[in-house]
């Protein structure tokens, strides 16, 4: 078999929380440190034995360069800037034996206020971390609260500090809307809140209720649902966002990121262009090879079995990924993609894209679609039409 892997970009998942939050769905856990150093034992088995497993079916194809060079790496969780230095010292040194990471490498790492520590931040720009993403989520004391997150507007502050200090210029600010009891008013000065400290970078999202979290309990199961905000209203948050990005210099450049020229996530984009990309760590997927596989969501057992993974999806319906992951970005794409994705005939295609243009849903212009900022808000509801 013909064994290919294009992938230029690594995510790393880091599974440790200080607490958990309440409408969190990740794979991350609170009250677990004392597995943080066995976590990364396992990580580093993972590495050595995939990546080794991955250069001999390479090898086996063709004479391959045996190192890859690697575009970016998204350290993500979780809590990644709970770990020390030390331990990402090792993982680094790991990747290395295996890719080859300039220093224009895109290296994002998550952090959480309430963790950020000087010792620490200063460790991970010396191993080459240039991008910090924060999980401000609001700049609102009651909204914090309700959301159950366990640090305060003036930590968030505090960790902006730090980082600007230990010389990080690149950062992301994450932001949640939609929250019970927020309004428009406390939206929007969390806003401009963000927009005082100058990121490069804002990612926001309208809270979402998962499945089995305790926010699910709380607002579907109690009846509670009165107190979620209505999407009609979701739309006005978001609509309020995108205009005062805008005026500040951001380009609206994925359903939920905005970033000043120059600054969108090249790793996030790696995912929304339908690219290959290498994962390691608890729950992580990865992509590679035309094959998505995944790994185990339980902590315990993927630290006894690092090297353990499942198909998750083969043979990917290329067309339908791409489809649904492209009309994410702000770009226009052509119809021709719905064409090879859809059982509709082109009549009815035509008919349905002149419907949401007269809607306001979308933009055409010859055989060109470009979601409006209203069908970008609802850009999956668009896709099952026209599929
Ligand atoms: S800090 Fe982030 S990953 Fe951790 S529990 Fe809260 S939302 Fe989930």
């Amino acid at each position: 078999m013909n064994y290919t892997i294009t992938a230029e970009s690594i995510y790393i998942h880091i599974p440790f929380c200080k607490t958990k939050c309440p409408y969190c769905d990740f794979a991350s856990w609170a009250n677990k440190e004392n597995l943080i150093e066995q976590y990364f034992d396992a990580l580093l088995f993972e590495i050595r034995t995939k990546c080794e497993a991955y250069k001999s079916l390479e090898l086996r194809d063709k004479n391959r360069k045996v190192k890859r060079t690697i575009k970016t790496i998204f350290i993500g969780g979780g809590t990644p800037s709970l770990v020390s230095p030390e331990l990402y010292e090792k993982l680094f040194s790991e990747l290395k034996k295996y890719f080859e990471i300039n220093n224009d490498c895109e290296i994002t790492m998550e952090l959480n206020p309430g963790t950020a520590r000087e010792d620490y931040l200063l460790g991970y720009k010396n191993l080459g971390v240039n991008r910090i993403s924060i999980g401000a989520q609001s700049f609102n004391e009651k909204i914090l609260e309700t959301l159950g997150r366990k640090h305060s507007a003036d930590e968030t502050i505090d960790a902006i500090n730090k980082i600007k200090l230990t010389g990080f210029t690149n950062f992301n600010l994450d932001l949640i809307f939609s929250v019970p009891g927020m309004t428009k008013d406390i939206w929007i000065e969390s806003v401009y809140k963000a927009l005082d400290f100058a990121p490069k970078h804002i990612s926001a999202y309208s809270l979402i209720i998962e499945p089995g979290t305790p926010f699910e309990h709380i607002y579907k199961q109690n009846k509670n649902s009165k107190a979620l905000i209505e999407d009609d209203f979701a739309f006005e948050f978001y609509s309020e966002l995108c205009k005062i990005l805008k005026q500040s210099g951001f380009i609206h450049y994925e359903v939920s990121n905005f970033a000043k020229p120059g600054y969108e996530s090249k790793h996030n984009l790696t995912y929304w262009l339908a690219k290959e990309y290498f994962a390691f760590g608890v729950s992580a997927h990865r992509y590679l090879n035309g094959m998505r596989t995944g790994n185990t969501k339980n902590l315990e057992m993927y630290i006894s079995s690092p090297n353990h993974e499942t198909i998750i999806d083969y043979p990917i319906n290329y067309n339908f990924e791409k489809i649904m992951l492209v009309s994410r970005l702000s770009n226009e794409f052509d119809v021709d993609l719905i064409e090879k994705v859809t059982t509709k005939n082109r009549g009815e295609i035509r008919n349905l894209l002149k419907d949401l243009s007269n809607e306001g849903f979308i933009e055409l212009s010859r055989d060109k679609i470009h979601l409006t900022e209203k069908g970008l808000f609802v850009n999956n509801e668009i896709l099952l039409k026209l599929i």
